[in-house]
């Protein structure tokens, strides 16, 4: 197998760092100006970790490209992170969100448009009830507290690199030792998260059972396939053991569908026949109008009404005074009924499979030990042989020095992959000409590394 030469790696990380400098001197100006009135230059803290030193400045941003403050167009695979999975303001959302923002923004009070969320939900995830928030994290963290509530245990389960949002239990990480410990990088963890969580590997129903047995778990909170560590996918059978498990546990299984969102309509609960007591969402359910929901078995929802007091319902810790505005509302129902819909997977799930393809044969020329994975419209290459099984896996495989020439390589061409990952999504705007120009380009940057 071809082995990358560091050395070489780096001369080219390094021209390429150079090149983006040179081509970017807008952003570069923006970026250095915002020093002045924004923490180190940017609008939110990891917006610092963009390959190239600088993040580009948007002026605009259509479809499934936007252009940058130099006036370079891109073609756009990050898609806010899944954000934007929608595409960039589609149009049906965007006649909804000025419509309603003519009739106003928030009100403290529900509109019809609710109940029509509502009901998509459940037509398409299959749980009943639903509530709404305003972000993927905080629909979390509202979960968290139920299952607490209900169960009467303090701790909650997660995978091993899971993310979830910035959830204080879900920050975690299992050491090679099997202690619990902070995430690497987590501020101010506000106890030592080993009293919170309980942590196993994903994929390891043995592990999952060990953890499960001391009695004290409320919830699993996972993805149905890992995507924060790049992709991880369900062994065969894995969701059924799962399953089985937290049902003969006593513990509530929460499915994070906001990035497996990704798997058609109803997510991966859909389309894998899952059987979650709850599940959570976010990011693209609005078309990046801040909005997420939580769905909840019929039992679990009687008990919460059942258990809330009418007088405390605002401060029971389950808040959001913005939670269920009209606004991000009428932009869910848009984005469910017209955007997000059967026809867009049709034409989203072949291009993630049309990228794959076109990645696995530059991959195959090259001789690289490299591999290809896809999760409905989402995919990513990684720097090994084999798909990680779980989550310790993903993370002893990352090769940020790679990935960091990798990303600069394609943003230096018009193209913006995932960020921390080499993750694609498509939209329903995405064209098979913005997929096949990244397999050209992808095929430029190994043949440069490969010299
Ligand atoms: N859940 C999952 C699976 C995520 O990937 C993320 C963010 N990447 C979140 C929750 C949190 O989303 P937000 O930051 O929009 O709250």
């Amino acid at each position: 197998m071809t082995i990358i030469d560091r050395t070489r790696l780096r001369e080219l990380s390094e021209a390429e760092t150079t090149r983006f400098a040179e081509t970017h001197p807008r952003s570069l100006e923006l970026s250095q100006r915002a020093r002045r009135s924004l923490v180190a230059g940017v609008p939110m803290h990891w917006m610092m970790k963009w390959a190239g030193g600088f993040p580009l400045f948007v002026t605009e941003a259509r479809g499934a490209h936007f252009t940058d403050a130099d006036g370079l167009d891109h073609i756009d695979l990050c898609l806010g992170d899944t954000g934007a999975m929608t595409g960039h303001s589609p149009a049906a959302s965007v006649a909804a969100i000025i419509d309603q923002a003519q009739r106003g923004i928030t009100t403290m009070l529900p509109s019809a448009a609710a109940i029509d969320v509502g009901d998509e939900l459940t037509r398409r995830f299959g749980l009943p009830l639903w509530q709404f928030a305003l972000t993927a994290t905080d629909a979390n963290r509202i979960v968290v507290r139920i299952a607490r509530e209900l169960t009467g245990r303090p701790k909650i389960l997660v995978f091993n690199g899971c993310y979830h949002g910035t959830v204080d239990e879900t920050m975690v990480r299992l050491g090679d030792d099997g202690v619990v410990r902070p995430r690497p990088g987590s501020v101010g963890p506000p106890v030592d998260p080993a009293l919170t969580t309980r942590v196993c590997e994903f994929n390891d129903l043995a592990a999952m059972e060990a953890e499960l047995a001391h009695g004290d778990v409320a919830l699993v909170l996972a993805e149905p396939a890992m995507t924060n560590v790049g992709i991880v996918l369900p062994h065969d059978g894995y969701h059924t053991g799962l399953r089985e498990l937290t049902r003969q546990h006593g513990t509530l299984l929460c499915l994070d569908e906001t990035h497996t969102l990704c798997c058609g309509i109803g997510g991966a609960t859909r389309a894998w026949g899952l059987e979650p007591d709850i599940v959570t969402m976010g990011k693209p359910i609005g078309s990046g109008v801040p909005s997420a929901a939580y769905g909840i078995a019929k039992s679990i929802a009687d008990e919460i009404v059942a258990r809330t007091d009418v007088d405390t319902a605002d401060v029971g810790g389950i808040g959001g005074t913005l939670a269920g505005n009209v606004l991000s509302v009428a932009a869910m129902a848009a984005t469910l009924t017209e955007v997000l819909t059967e026809r867009a997977f049709e034409i989203t799930i072949p291009l993630a499979d049309r990228f794959a393809t076109g990645v696995e044969a530059v991959i195959a020329d090259g001789g690289l030990d490299w591999h290809v994975a896809r999760l409905g419209c989402r995919a990513e290459y990684r720097f090994q042989p084999h798909h990680p099984h779980n989550g310790g896996e993903a993370i002893a495989s990352d090769d940020p020095e790679l990935d960091g020439f990798m990303h600069l390589f394609a943003l230096n061409r018009g193209i913006l992959l995932t960020p921390f990952h080499n993750m694609a999504l498509m939209s329903p705007d995405t064209t098979v000409t913005d997929i096949d120009r990244h397999t050209e380009v992808f095929a430029e940057a190994v043949a440069m590394l490969l010299g």
